[in-house]
């Protein structure tokens, strides 16, 4: 199975579900949207196929560029790209299989549920997994699992490595008019590659880690992974098991040949450095003179919003910082003049354990490119609705030492969760509507809203416990803390 070239991409247009090609999606001959049981796998087929995308054409400058989102490429275009990397893409390749290195020894094959984060795993009880689902996966199923796995997706543990952006990362794509606009929004022009790799032009013939492979303990900078190679870079040694006759496949759910297993085994190396992957954003710290960065990741429960000035807004002084995802700085100049619709996703994990997982669509209003202080005082107000709330709450619970008795309830955490359910529809509205050049209107109804949700709340909690005598004094305390809270986020003039 050939990712250039056999029709492996399962679409759905206007209630139909047919698979198509690569070609037959950049040149406009047929389109709809990416359809896959799971939205993770979802989100990892179209991160595929923009690194495909990347890899074959990499647009000289943004003029280039916009000619790309603008026509489809003529068939004998995408020929000639493909021409030369075919053996980069085969699932099957007799010696340089897709992300697969051939005579990986294992003693035990691994069953293909492995493949899918969070599929084999026991503990991931809030999963709804259609039942099977891993059994027996199709070419294009498996190419999509063995892509995720190498980059979103905690390591299988147990020494083996992890993705070049670490365990789980947040990763963030631009969503164009139709799924070929947003391969091409993905795609980083030479301009963007050479300022964001600076080793760009010395690295880009540089070809996939699982045809010119690493060596055994080899201690690599992530200044000599070029483009391509850290696209599809393969952190792991894995082997599907030969193809069998054709099954249902127990992910997209076609009868096609499938693969029942894969070899695995441990294979030790260090990647020195972070690797300015184009869909990641980076934040740092400087420590000791020394610049640490890392990727950010959904390591609590706060809905994504809560990331989105990590993901979008690039700030810096002289000890941290942020810098948005390199295709988002690319966009900035590029479509700076409209809205713009950005899909983010990831994984949280706990160690090789995946907790959740994350697909969202946020939509932002004309104007996100250059006011980013708009977006961080959103979110600023969010949060700070939700510390008022918390705070009160936790007095309620806790008291005052020796002057008020705490009601030794504690419902901090059960109502922080409802808070951000209420409130979740609301802030993204505000995103997608508000008038970045003159947002105070907006961010003032913002917070009338945000101040209704949380009297509200701490009404509806507090409620059954109004008739205890021996907690009306945590309740007053905590009250008074709520009403001083608000009193502290009124804007400047509002105050009396
Ligand atoms: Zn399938």
């Amino acid at each position: 199975m050939n990712l250039l070239t056999d029709a492996w991409i399962p679409i759905q247009q206007q209630g139909r579900y047919q698979k198509i090609g690569l070609q037959q999606l950049l040149c406009g001959e047929a389109g709809g949207e990416l359809c896959l049981p799971r939205d993770d796998l979802e989100l990892a087929c179209l991160q595929l196929l923009c690194a495909i995308t990347q890899v074959l054409f990499t647009p000289k400058d943004k003029k280039e560029l916009g000619r790309f989102v603008q026509q489809p490429l003529a068939p004998e275009i995408y020929a000639e790209a493909c021409k030369d990397k075919l053996d980069w893409f085969d699932l099957d390749h007799p010696q340089t299989p897709f992300m697969q290195i051939r005579g990986v020894s294992a003693k035990e094959p691994t069953p293909m549920d492995k493949l899918l984060a969070g599929v084999a795993d026991g503990t991931n009880k809030s999963f709804v997994n259609p039942a099977g689902l891993g059994e027996a996966l199709c070419g294009g199923c498996a190419a999509v699992a063995l892509f995720n796995v190498a980059n979103n997706a905690p390591s299988m543990g147990g020494g083996f490595k992890g993705s070049l952006r670490g365990s789980t990362p947040i990763t963030v794509l631009i969503k164009g008019k139709d799924l070929r606009q947003t391969f091409w929004l993905n795609v980083l022009t030479q301009e963007s590659a050479e300022s964001v790799l600076p080793w760009y032009e010395r690295t880009k013939d540089q070809r996939p880690n699982y045809l010119d492979t690493v060596k055994a303990e080899e201690k690599i900078p992530a200044s000599a992974i070029g483009l391509t190679r850290g696209l599809l870079w393969q952190p792991a040694h894995f082997e599907l098991l030969p193809v069998e006759k054709n099954a249902t496949c127990s992910c997209c759910g076609c009868e096609e040949p499938v693969y029942r297993g894969f070899k695995k085994a441990k294979f030790n190396y260090t990647v020195e450095g972070v690797w300015p992957h184009p869909l990641s954003s980076r934040t740092f710290a400087i420590k000791k003179g020394e610049r640490e960065e890392k990727f950010p990741s959904f390591t609590t429960t706060a809905p994504t919003w809560t990331h989105l000035s990590k993901l979008v807004v690039d700030q810096q002084n002289d000890k941290e910082g942020q810098q948005a995802a390199p295709v988002l700085q690319q966009a900035r100049s590029f479509m700076a003049a409209g809205k713009i619709q950005l899909i983010v996703g990831g994984y949280r994990n706990n160690q090789a354990t995946v907790l959740e997982r994350r697909h969202e669509l946020f939509s932002l209003a004309q104007g996100w490119a250059e006011h980013g202080l708009v977006i961080h005082k959103i979110i600023e107000g969010g949060l700070a609705y939700k510390t008022a709330l918390r705070k009160a709450l936790y007095l309620f619970a806790v008291g005052v030492k020796d002057k008020v008795h705490g009601s030794g309830i504690n419902l901090c955490d059960p109502v922080e969760a409802n808070y951000y359910q209420q409130t979740e529809n609301l802030l993204h509205q505000t995103f997608a509507g508000v008038d970045f050049s003159e947002p105070d209107s907006t961010l003032q109804a913002l917070n009338r809203k945000l101040k209704t949700v949380i009297i509200d709340l701490f009404e509806q909690a507090t409620d059954p416990y109004r008739q205890e005598p021996k907690m009306l004094k945590a309740l007053a305390l905590a009250r008074r803390s709520l009403h001083k809270s608000l009193k502290d986020l009124e804007p400047e003039g509002a105050k009396a």
